[in-house]
């Protein structure tokens, strides 16, 4: 069967829209394509915070001073917006700001804000970042290259021989989202970097030296299978990729792991350590489940839109089989919505049609929507107080609504 990309999909089932007025690369979701964005972001928010990452909530832009020590204005320029704020009565000057293209700057500012120890370590900042690409009008597409986006970011500030272990948890992570998403078709790329390429790296042969030796050992260790590229490393340091196709076959990174020993140089980091004398960090960056509005492409097309329940924005349609049987339909609803909470993204998400449409084409409506359940009620549902229930597989026949509540959260816990 022809699969459909997730721009004509996005459309079709209302998730986000694209205006010509607001401009390239800037998609805007509806309320259904924000509810799954929601449900993303709160899923990882969880899962992270129970595996030790603590959460920062830091601005979306900063002068241009900060990317400077970066060396993101060396090394990535093109690549930013960088504009200026109306000068000061006083002083006349107008300060130069950068929207973000990446989390870290911030982070290590809170990371150096005070003393650290070497009983703090690893220092696990976590942040669900809006961030700025300034990429070419050309190279835009759907949600998957946009000009800004929410990437779940993180940064972990380790001791050298915590690295490995650090490392570890991070892929650890990502396998487990990639398994709750029921993403299997991905593959790992080990990207390096090109000494000959003088303007895309920091010039730094010893660091990128120890970088790459340390990652290929982690991999190595880890038996990961991997693709090796060269010239595709972030300017700072080393990346393990994780790849994905879209359905036009064309390959994209969802998610990354970078091992830098660069940057924490260039802000000077340091912490105590058990010798009470001053060494150096490191760092990994990486993205958990990546940029929310990227993920959200790929599960639309390998999908094609009819998610699982846990990702549905829609899980449950009550359908009334006629006018007389909306007053039950509507306290069904009632009852759905009291019911909770329901992980992970609060209660059930559930809606009613009451319209006059006969029932054929009420149904026919909602499988277009591809919403996973359809409770049916009419006056003999009403009598016995039960439900008649339609799944995407087909009719599930009637059952109280306490079965049908049960059923449907054990399917959401267990995201199948
Ligand atoms: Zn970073």
């Amino acid at each position: 069967m022809q699969q459909s990309d997730h721009i004509k999909l996005g459309k079709e089932l209302d998730l986000f829209v694209q205006s010509d007025v607001v401009g390239r690369g800037l998609p805007l979701l509806t309320p259904k394509g924000a509810t799954l964005k929601r449900i993303l972001r709160r899923f990882i928010e969880d899962e992270e915070i129970k595996r030790g990452y603590e959460y920062t909530d830091t601005p979306v832009m900063a002068k241009s001073e900060l990317y400077k020590i970066s060396g993101h204005l060396e090394h990535y320029k093109d690549s930013m917006f960088i504009f200026g704020v109306r000068p000061s009565t006083n002083s006349g000057q107008a300060e130069e700001m950068v929207l973000r293209p990446m989390t870290c700057p911030h982070q290590f500012i809170i990371y150096k804000s005070r003393r650290r120890s070497y009983r703090e370590l690893p220092i696990k900042y976590a942040e669900i970042a809006s961030l700025f690409r300034n990429e070419q009008t050309g190279e835009m597409h759907g949600l998957i290259r946009i000009r800004q986006f929410t990437l779940a970011d993180a940064h972990i500030i380790c001791m050298p021989d915590q690295l490995e272990k650090e490392f570890e948890n991070v892929v650890d992570l990502i396998q487990y989202v990639m398994k709750c998403l029921g993403l299997t078709d991905y593959w790992y790329r080990f990207s390096k970097w090109d000494p000959k390429n003088k303007e895309k790296y920091i010039d730094n042969p010893k660091s990128w030296d120890e970088s790459q030796k340390a990652m290929k050992k982690i991999l190595d260790k880890m038996k990961l299978k991997y693709d090796e590229a060269e010239n595709e490393a972030a300017f700072y340091g080393p990346k393990l990729d994780i790849q994905m196709k879209n359905v036009f076959g064309k390959e994209d990174t969802i998610f990354t792991v970078q091992i830098d020993f660069a940057l924490p140089e260039r802000f000077d980091m340091w912490y105590e350590g058990a010798d009470g004398k001053k060494h150096r960090p490191m760092v990994i960056h990486r993205s958990s489940i990546g940029a929310l509005e990227r993920t959200m492409a790929m599960l639309i097309e390998h999908y094609q839109g009819a998610f699982p329940v846990w990702l549905s924005p829609v899980q449950i349609k009550v359908v009334p089989v006629s006018e007389k049987s909306n007053t039950y339909g509507n306290k069904i609803l009632e009852k759905l919505n009291e019911t909770g909470p329901c992980l992970p993204a609060g209660r059930f998400r559930c809606e009613i049609d009451s319209s006059n449409e006969t029932l054929s084409k009420k149904i026919l409506n909602v499988q277009k929507e591809k919403i996973p359940y359809i409770l049916v009620v009419g006056e003999k549902e009403e009598k016995d107080r039960l439900v008649a229930v339609r799944s995407r597989v087909g009719d599930e026949g009637q059952m109280k609504l306490e079965e049908f509540i049960e059923k449907i959260q054990k399917e959401i816990s267990d995201k199948k």
